[in-house]
């Protein structure tokens, strides 16, 4: 087992992270910048280093002080939450070429996932389902360019190979328009990510977003945990999360996520992660994977009963996995609200000082937080301050004991999104189950 890890990450996460350390008996270290001195898992860690100031590119993005306070402190392994440094393919290099374990993929894993076309390639290998579209980098040959657009037929959307977080994107509705469209992708992503590299694929007008839970160990086993829904967003920010995904078969799960796990089996993958689908008209389109946990895998574990950041650690401990895919069962349903510190009709970000803080509890209630009375919400990063699960039997009764749960929350002096939850929650689609990506953005008129 590892002896002592580094979190380098803040917030719920690295409390997260920090909670599953103490039950594996593995010491912790906190970094942390300036402003995140008080930090609930700074506070609990067995060690904690100030790597920088407040900006998040001299602290949680500052690689050498994250590799000196592994050093200093005698940790022997890197967790990197998710966000930040998490799929940064150097830094995950740079982890082991000093002698630390990563706590996640490999780096050449991490790379081949993080550019958009390889990624699709590896997974046209292995049997998962991909969106029809130019199968590889488009060139300077203008008419292959239109002769492909046609085929794949209109709308088509252009997206940057080495793209992430919804940027390097563009919607094309005609041929008119196409290779100014290219050209435009090209520049930006030239600029914004360093690769200029563009591919077209097919625009799905009404699709849902569904993500299939993945494990994989050292010894080659892989195993899938089902789906997640993640369809109500805001500018491609996910707001609610649920699983299971309504109306999927068991049939389904089972196909895509078996696609999944030999994916996985295939390109050698370790530790946990998440195969990104687009869903509409009962296919599955694979959009990209992501190399780390996500913020909403804890629906996933209520429905699962498998704690996936312990797993993360004992494989990288070098554990086989504990579990065969028929080891998995889902039970209930889990729903997640994301809890962010903003106005909740402009979206503004609200730091300040907590006041006076009340959670919820109660059955099938879990609630992953860092924020305690007192503790002052930095503006420097992202407004996630905590998030709300609720299990039920039914997704009903999941709906119901989350509807109760976010009304009996109190959080004074800062404003949040619970009213707009709370709204979500009563809302007579998303009860129905099965909103598409657009729902949320329609809901509220944007
Ligand atoms: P990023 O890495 O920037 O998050 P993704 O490839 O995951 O990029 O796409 C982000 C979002 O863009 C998707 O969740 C979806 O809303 C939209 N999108 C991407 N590809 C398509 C497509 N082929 N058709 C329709 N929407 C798409």
């Amino acid at each position: 087992m590892l002896k002592k890890i580094v979190i380098a990450n803040r917030g719920e996460i690295a409390l997260r992270v920090l909670r599953a350390c103490r039950e594996l008996g593995i010491k912790t270290v906190a970094i942390h910048s300036d402003a995140d001195r008080d930090l609930k898992h700074v506070r609990l860690a067995d060690d904690s280093v100030c790597i920088g100031p407040a900006a998040a590119a001299e602290s949680y993005l500052n690689v050498p002080a994250i590799i000196s306070a592994a050093e200093v402190c005698d940790a022997v392994a890197i967790h990197p939450g998710y966000g930040f440094l998490s799929e940064n393919a150097d830094f995950a290099e740079r982890v082991e070429q000093s002698g630390f374990t990563f706590i996640g993929p490999k780096p050449e894993t991490i790379r081949l996932m993080g550019d958009k076309i390889t990624a699709i390639e590896a997974m046209k290998a292995a049997g998962v389902p991909t969106v029809p579209g130019s199968d590889g980098p488009l060139d300077d040959d203008d008419q292959r360019t239109l002769q492909l657009g046609r085929e794949i037929g209109y709308p088509v959307i252009v997206k940057a190979a080495g793209g992430g977080g919804g940027r390097g994107m563009r919607v094309v509705h005609s041929e008119t328009t196409l290779l100014g469209a290219i050209s435009l992708t090209k520049a930006e992503a030239g600029a914004a990510f360093g690769n200029d590299t563009v591919y077209m694929e097919k625009f799905l007008e009404n699709p849902r977003h569904i993500e299939f839970q993945v494990l994989a160990d050292t010894h080659g086993n892989a195993i899938h945990l089902g789906e997640r829904d993640c369809s109500m967003q805001r500018r491609h920010q996910k707001v609610v999360e649920e699983a299971p995904a309504p109306d999927i078969t068991l049939e389904m799960r089972t196909e895509i996520g078996a696609r999944c796990a030999e994916a996985c089996r295939r390109i050698g993958y370790r530790g946990a992660g998440t195969f990104e689908f687009l869903y509409q008209d009962g296919e599955f389109y694979f959009i990209e994977m992501n190399t780390r946990v996500q913020v909403e895998h804890p629906v996933t574990e209520m429905v699962t009963g498998v704690d996936i950041v312990k797993e993360q650690l004992l494989i990288a401990s070098g554990e086989p996995l504990r579990y065969v895919q028929q080891d998995v069962r889902l039970r209930g349903h889990a729903i997640e609200c994301r809890i962010n510190a903003e106005d909740p009709k402009n979206f503004m970000p609200s730091p300040g000082d907590i006041t006076q803080l009340h959670v919820p509890g109660g059955p099938g209630i879990r609630v992953d937080t860092h924020i305690y009375n007192g503790y002052r919400v930095p503006p420097y990063y992202d407004s996630m301050i905590g998030k709300i699960i609720s299990h039920g039997e039914t997704r009903d009764s999941a709906i119901a004991r989350m509807h109760g749960a976010l009304s009996e929350t109190v959080i004074d002096g800062i404003k949040t999104n619970i009213p707009l939850q709370i709204d979500i929650m009563s809302d007579s689609q998303f009860a129905a189950g099965g909103a598409n990506i657009h729902y949320l953005e329609k809901k509220l008129g944007l």
